[in-house]
């Protein structure tokens, strides 16, 4: 990351896009590369030129940036898990903001309604995804804690079966959705979303992933024709 005379973070990524960071996070945008107007949430910039040659100078792959905020934590909850701690992340607010750029930006003229979100880690950074695509957020949770009335799908675990719910009103056939998690792993848990959000009359849109675990080849559960984004691949966890 390159921090610039006026105090600014320049962040150059692969999908060639550009986010923008200012003063501790206070505001940040992302724009695409040639963009002549820089676009922030909270606050709106006077009309922001970049010089090529000058960027390129300043390239720090954002990617790299999140990566390193990354923890494992070996044998947790369980020996041999290899668990993916995004709370360093999370608690640093230039990455928090990235993040959410990163995981939204491919979908960002897809006409995103709605953004699920899976429990529990799901819940985190969807809504801040919601905010980038102007969409809502629906919560899909584990079995009997949502209120009012459901859709429930079960699928299969190495022992047993879980289930996932989404209240049965959340979603119509005027949305297009996002699923959202922290982690994909085998897939299971996402792809039962997927079926949820099937059992509606919503289309889905694809699935954004902060992690994916490849060596459990999670993108194999999901629909085949679903693009599926993930920003940090992990092998060997
Ligand atoms: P799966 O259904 O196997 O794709 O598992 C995905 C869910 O489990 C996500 O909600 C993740 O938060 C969680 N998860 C699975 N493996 C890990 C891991 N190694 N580190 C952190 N979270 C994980």
């Amino acid at each position: 990351m390159h921090k610039t005379q006026l105090g600014m973070h320049l962040v150059w990524d692969r999908e060639r896009t550009l986010a923008l960071y200012i003063g501790g996070g206070v505001c940040s945008c992302l724009l695409p590369h040639g963009s002549p107007m820089v676009r922030t949430g909270p606050a709106v910039l006077a009309p922001f030129r970049l010089d090529n040659a000058v960027l390129m100078a300043s390239v720090d792959h954002s990617a790299d940036a999140l990566r390193r905020a990354l923890r494992t934590i070996p044998d947790f909850p369980k020996p041999g898990i290899q668990f993916q701690d995004i709370t360093p992340l999370l608690a640093d607010p230039n990455l928090l903001a990235r993040a959410a750029d990163v995981l939204a930006a491919p979908f960002a003229d897809s006409g995103i309604t709605q953004v699920v979100g899976i429990e529990s880690r799901g819940f985190i950074l969807a809504p801040l995804i919601a905010r980038q695509l102007d969409a809502g957020f629906v919560p899909v949770r584990k079995e009997g804690k949502l209120p009012h009335d459901t859709i429930a799908t079960s699928y299969e675990l190495e022992y047993g079966t879980d289930t996932v719910e989404v209240h049965a009103d959340a979603l119509d056939a005027d949305d297009c959705v996002l699923i959202h998690d922290d982690v994909i792993a085998t897939g299971g848990t996402a792809a039962a979303t997927a079926h949820l959000v099937a059992q509606t009359d919503a289309a889905l849109a694809g699935f954004s992933f902060l992690i994916a675990l490849t060596d459990l080849n999670g993108r194999d559960a999901l629909p085949a024709d679903a693009p599926v984004h993930t920003v940090l691949p992990v092998a060997g966890a």
